[in-house]
């Protein structure tokens, strides 16, 4: 048996293509101002619970990270503190905020920041509720709309 080679050569006409990348003037540029101050709070924002999450690993009371004293003074508040958050103290106010803000972005199931897991629970559980109220909520529409339409239809 033969084995016959045919080869076949087909001529693909090259296509230039026509669409030329245009560039969009950015509706954006408006709020660029507003944009780089949202953007400096955002690194602060960022700053701070990398501190957070050195502070409450660090055990060196002289230590050179920057903020990391600070962060450590308002955990020694927070201990201590008999007002607390929901009596209104604002140092605590602002602890609880940081812990809300790390918990949100932390994926360690070991974390070492005091009260992450707690906060993690916490805001899952609020999740939850809320995921359960909008569906609630969407479930009451639908009947509604639904015996409208039934409604109009009779
Ligand atoms: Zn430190
Ligand atoms: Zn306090
Ligand atoms: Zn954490």
């Amino acid at each position: 048996m033969k084995l016959s080679n045919s080869c076949y050569q087909n001529d693909v006409g090259m296509e230039d293509d026509p669409h030329k990348l245009t560039n969009h003037p950015s509706v954006a540029d408006r709020h660029a101002q507003n944009k780089e101050a949202r953007q400096s709070r955002v690194v602060q924002r960022r700053q701070m619970l990398d501190v957070l999450v050195h502070a409450s690993r660090c055990g060196s009371p002289l230590c050179q990270y920057p903020g990391c004293r600070k962060v450590k003074g308002l955990f020694r508040h927070a201990r201590s503190c008999k007002i607390r958050a929901s009596g209104g103290c604002d140092l605590c106010k602002k602890m609880w905020y940081l812990h809300q803000l790390h918990a949100r972005s932390c994926e360690e199931s070991q974390c070492y920041v005091p009260r992450c897991r707690d906060m993690k629970e916490l805001l899952w559980r609020l999740q939850q509720q809320s995921y359960s109220r909008r569906r609630a909520a969407v479930i009451k529409m639908m009947r509604q709309r639904a015996a409208e339409i039934a409604g109009n239809s009779g």
